[in-house]
């Protein structure tokens, strides 16, 4: 892999080489980002709870992935051990390696982790109004980035924020820099919080559920925006949702989670039309949907498992419709991969795609098997029409 030129946020040009002390290159590694068999637990007075169960995936550059999962799957854990934040104790990564640019960052001493930090991965958080700080104006906190990291003056560092201000669409930027973080609405609050991201133009961007405290029209400007921005430049975004309604426009690829472990990857377009495991399946169908005015929204019964006491098997059979006995028993289905870079991490997954799963886990009788896609699927083949037709439009 060539090194690259690029400014390491200091205002020093120099080249991607790791500074002293990293280890090598990992061979092979085209990724921006690769996160290898991850492990993290955390050890709490009720036990040990395995948050992630050997993690894999990657991120290139000017790619958007969504990982996708309910409270407690393991994502919001994923970043935080990617950008080493977690809470040590109680949190531990107890394995795996996450090569950022093929330099394994887990084995960075926290000095040069800070370098990375912000700098060259940056995260943005669901609540950006305890991110902020209530006592500065918000053209003098994100000025701050220019100041103690780039060394501008104050009126070079407060030129460069309200540019930045003005890039993420705050109108009357000029004026509004002088206000403080309650003045704003919560969508303008993410802006704020953006813009600081951007401030030191990294090469990826994290959204931890950037949208969840938002109303939905102003959840899709900010998707839209993240959207925008990465296209102008090319930064690798990972958006972490509970929502698979909000990423359909952003992401290029999900990742669905659960119980700490991946289930199912695909490109978005496949997941949405043909969703290779029960758990997404049961995703989608919650999703609520603008042309059915009448009946019960969908929900997945149940609740995710308690971490520390995570079901024998596959993990989500309590609440699966297919489960059946082989789901109950070790060893946990593994993700297999299914060509077309998609895996899914179910036994029965060839059958559900094939529109030969019923619920209760018995097969549709040959006779009476639908060739092409079950009553799910066609619901989930429904939402990708629709998410198609908001599209075209
Ligand atoms: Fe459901 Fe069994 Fe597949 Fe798990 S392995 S998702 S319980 S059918």
């Amino acid at each position: 892999m060539a090194a690259k030129k690029r400014d390491d946020g200091i205002g020093r040009v120099g080249t991607l080489a790791e500074p002293t002390g990293m280890q090598a290159w990992s061979p092979d590694d085209g990724h921006l980002l690769d996160v290898q068999n991850l492990a993290v637990e955390f050890r709490t007075r009720d036990g040990v709870a395995k948050a992630i169960n050997r993690a894999s995936f990657h991120l290139d550059q000017g790619e958007s992935l969504a990982i996708l999962g309910e409270s407690g799957s393991g994502k919001s854990v994923t970043a935080q051990a990617i950008m080493g934040i977690l809470d040590s104790p109680p949190g531990f990564v107890t394995g795996g390696q996450v090569f950022f640019r093929g330099v394994d960052l887990l084995k960075l001493p926290e000095d040069q982790r800070r370098m990375v930090r912000g700098r060259r991965i940056a995260m943005i958080f669901q609540d950006a109004l305890s991110a902020l700080n209530p006592v500065f104006t918000v053209g003098w906190q994100i000025a701050e980035m220019f100041r103690v990291h780039k060394g501008l003056n104050k009126s070079d560092a407060r030129a460069e924020a309200i540019r930045l201000m003005e890039r993420v669409n705050i109108p009357a930027a000029t004026q509004r820099a002088g206000n403080f973080p309650h003045q704003f609405s919560g969508g303008m609050r993410q802006r704020i919080m953006i813009a600081m991201a951007l401030a030191l133009d990294p090469e990826i961007l994290i959204a931890d559920e950037p949208t969840t405290a938002l109303d939905v029209t102003v959840q899709a400007q900010i998707m839209e925006l993240l959207g925008e921005l990465q296209a102008e430049t090319g930064m690798g975004l990972i958006l972490i949702t509970h929502d698979l309604g909000v990423v359909a426009d952003v992401a290029d690829r999900i990742n669905v989670m659960y119980a700490g472990r991946i289930v199912e990857a695909a490109e978005v377009h496949d997941l949405y039309a043909h969703p290779a495991h029960p758990y997404t399946e049961g995703l989608l169908e919650s999703i609520p949907r603008l042309d059915q005015v009448a009946g019960e929204l969908k929900a997945i019964g149940g609740l995710p498992p308690n971490l520390t006491r995570i079901p024998a098997g596959c993990a989500f059979n309590p609440r699966c419709r297919y489960a059946q006995d082989i789901c109950r028993v070790d060893p946990v289905p593994p993700l297999v991969e299914l060509g077309g870079g998609r895996s899914s991490a179910c036994h029965f997954t060839h059958e559900l795609l094939a529109g030969k799963l019923v619920p209760a886990g018995k097969l549709v009788p040959a006779a009476t098997q639908v060739p092409t896609a079950t009553r799910a699927n066609r619901a989930a083949s429904e939402v990708a029409a629709v998410i198609e037709e908001g599209i075209d439009e």
